[in-house]
């Protein structure tokens, strides 16, 4: 049996860091290209820390990396994400 490398949430679209960078500035052009890279890495640290939503959920970074530490459901008011993006920490982790 195959051991799959990443927990990735369900409903989410895995994405690179980098990936998401661009999509996001590309989408968002007023956006300073080092203020998200340094808002999505705090996020990524806390996630990569065990950080918990005050729910007790697993937080969503890129969220998180927006409108603080928490949870998908609690920071967009839906129930489960519909393939919205969360960073793939995993593959990061490898490529270091
Ligand atoms: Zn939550």
């Amino acid at each position: 049996m195959l051991t799959v490398p990443t927990t990735m949430k369900t409903g989410f679209t895995p994405i690179t860091l980098d990936d998401y960078v661009e999509e996001h500035l590309h989408a968002n052009p007023g956006v300073e290209r080092a203020t998200l890279i340094q808002q999505l890495e705090i996020a990524i640290g806390a996630y990569r820390a065990g950080a918990r939503c005050q729910c007790g959920e697993p937080i969503w970074i890129i969220g998180s990396a927006q409108a603080g530490l928490g949870c998908f459901a609690c920071i967009t008011g839906q129930p489960n994400p519909d393939h919205d993006y969360e960073i793939d920490v995993a593959d990061d982790d490898t490529t270091n």
